[in-house]
């Protein structure tokens, strides 16, 4: 039973956290081509992310993914998913990952007790994710992906963000690849969060409704009972004849707040509460200063978490990057 409840009634029941700000590729939607990441000094210890996330696990919460930046690019990763595999109570251990590292990574995550994992990749078009990912190689993730098969996780799922224009035309041959591959597949419209300098994210929205209308015609999509544990707001639909279900995450265009069940908490230990808005805690300077504080900190946040965002392509009023946020 979650003690994690907000003023809407809503459960907490899932933490994204992210481990580093840093990444190995500058995807175009994500980030823009210089940024600056944040200094050692201010990213939470490895040891203070694993006592974030017992707090969180003793308040209620079932599902931790952990995500970045680019998570694989963290020093001590499989330590400290060993650590979190380890916390009772914990129903479920995840990773988003752009894939690029996890031919070395998947089996030991998966020996560390890593039941899932969420793989990025926007293209299957080397020159075309090259473009997107700014200096990005298909093949490995592809091999990543592949290595992600072998180690045997009991879902894989695959994330892609499509622009107009850019990517959008490969719909159904991503959907097609998760298919052949026996993996999932989630779709995601872009979000406006933070400067970036490749496009005007006006001119790139591309809504869920316009893919699901180019799925339909090519594969027999039939409702899913599916639920993720701790599950929110994705939509899924089982591929007719497969192994495979298509998910679309529309936040843009179809506002699926009621049903948040998630918070997360950056590289620095902030508490964000909700990805559109700057509600926050810093949970850094409470582990530095009276640890024994946290929880009843935590608890009392809740009360402050939002009843939904306001996503506005035109208004970037949310100024850090998906990276730093911990997608
Ligand atoms: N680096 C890892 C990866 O790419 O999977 C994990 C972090 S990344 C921020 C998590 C997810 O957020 C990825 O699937 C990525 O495509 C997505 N993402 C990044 N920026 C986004 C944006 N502005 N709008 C929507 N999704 C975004
Ligand atoms: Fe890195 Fe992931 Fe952002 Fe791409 S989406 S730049 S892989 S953090």
């Amino acid at each position: 039973m979650s003690q994690l409840i907000d003023s809407f009634d809503r459960h907490i029941r899932y933490l994204r956290l992210s481990v580093t700000d840093r990444c190995n590729l500058r995807c175009t939607y994500c980030m823009a081509e210089d940024m600056t990441f944040l200094p050692k000094s201010r990213v939470l210890s490895l040891e203070e992310m694993a006592l974030v996330s017992q707090a969180f696990v003793d308040l209620g919460v079932e599902k931790i993914r952990l995500t970045g930046g680019e998570p694989l690019v963290r020093n001590g990763i499989v330590e400290l998913a060993q650590k979190l595999g380890d916390l009772d109570g914990l129903h479920e251990l995840v990773m988003t990952t752009n894939g690029v590292l996890l031919d070395k990574f998947a089996l030991p995550l998966r020996d560390a007790g890593m039941s899932r994992v969420n793989i990025s990749i926007d293209s299957l078009r080397a020159d075309r994710f090259k473009a997107l990912t700014r200096f990005g190689q298909l093949d490995d993730v592809l091999r990543g992906i592949d290595a992600a098969r072998d180690a045997g996780f009991e879902r894989i799922k695959l994330n892609a963000v499509l622009l107009k224009g850019t990517n959008d035309d490969e719909v159904i041959e991503l959907t097609q690849f998760a298919v052949d591959k026996g993996l999932d597949i989630s779709f995601i419209e872009e979000m406006p969060l933070g400067e970036i300098d490749g496009h005007s994210r006006t001119d790139t929205a591309v809504e869920s409704r316009s893919l699901r209308a180019q799925l339909d015609d090519h594969f027999s999509l039939v409702a899913s009972d599916f639920k993720d544990l701790a599950s929110g707001p994705s939509r899924y639909l089982k591929i007719a004849n497969s192994d495979s279900k298509v998910g679309f995450i529309s936040p843009m265009s179809d506002n699926f707040c009621g049903s948040c069940n998630r918070v997360r908490v950056t590289a620095e230990g902030l508490l964000l509460l909700c990805l559109g808005n700057e509600h926050s805690l810093d949970l850094r300077a409470i582990i530095r200063d009276d640890p024994t504080t946290l929880k009843d900190a935590i608890v009392a946040s809740m009360q402050r978490k939002p009843e939904r965002h306001y996503f506005d392509p035109n208004d970037i009023t949310i100024t850090r990057h998906m990276s730093a946020t911990g997608g």
